[in-house]
């Protein structure tokens, strides 16, 4: 089977434990506003490798990864392309790979549940708490969003949820309480996180000539930051 790839990183530290070996998939549902990979959006774009090719390349770097390093697949949004994502982790763990995914969660369950039956960490956005900043700023669904978290749950998988803090939408104490109370529903949940809102994506942006939507609003500021992180900081 073949997947479309938009690129590797070979010795990623921010996509989950230890050095890892990162695969950005080609593809993604949403639109998010601060999407920092548009790059990734398009499902016709990317290269075309088998999951062999993939796991050839990883494995030149194993001796890197350490006890709990490994592989994870990123995006873009791995789980639209779920039956190859599920052939490549699993090829990964018979290979004694450590195995995670970066998602934001849309794809449908029983797509999900396959990739899922070969991850070792769920690192999920859950992006905002409600239906309506959902629809407004990522042309997603929470609901949907919920029902694969759940399932991460059911699964005993262990979860990672991340959040970007945008100033003037998401940055407000009670979006920091909501997002905590939302989060700690799931029993598998081990880190609750939230990244600063960055405009480093400019450029991508002025490249694919496509107006980049948050422009007027200031990068998030790390000290302005601590009270939301203090909130979260709650949850285990
Ligand atoms: S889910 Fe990720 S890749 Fe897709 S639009 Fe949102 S930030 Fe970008």
């Amino acid at each position: 089977m073949q997947g479309r790839i938009n690129a590797f990183q070979t010795l990623g530290t921010l996509e989950g434990p230890g050095i890892r070996f990162v695969v950005f998939f080609q593809g993604c549902p949403l639109r998010c506003a601060y999407c920092h990979n548009p790059e990734t959006w398009d499902m016709s774009g990317g290269t075309l490798y088998t999951s062999k090719e993939i796991l050839e390349k990883a494995l030149r770097y194993k001796s890197y990864f350490g006890e709990n390093g490994g592989i994870t697949l990123s995006g873009g949004e791995p789980l639209l392309q779920s039956a190859f994502a599920a052939e490549l982790l699993r090829g990964a763990k018979a290979a004694g790979l450590h195995t995670a995914i970066c998602t934001a969660g849309t794809s449908d369950l029983e797509g999900a549940q396959a990739v899922l039956e070969y991850t070792d960490l769920v690192i999920a956005d859950l992006k905002f708490t409600t239906e309506e900043e959902y629809r407004q700023y990522c042309r997603g669904n929470l609901k949907r969003v919920l029902n694969f978290l759940h399932l991460t749950r059911q699964m005993g998988i262990p979860l990672w949820i991340r959040q970007v803090i945008v100033p003037t939408i998401n940055d407000t104490p009670a979006s920091a309480a909501a997002l905590q109370k939302m989060a700690i529903q799931f029993s598998n949940l081990e880190r609750l996180e939230l990244l600063p809102f960055r405009k480093l994506c400019l450029e991508k942006y002025d490249a694919l000539n496509i107006p980049f939507p948050l422009q007027a609003i200031p990068e998030a500021d790390q000290a302005a930051m601590q009270p939301l992180w203090d909130i979260v900081n709650n949850c285990k």
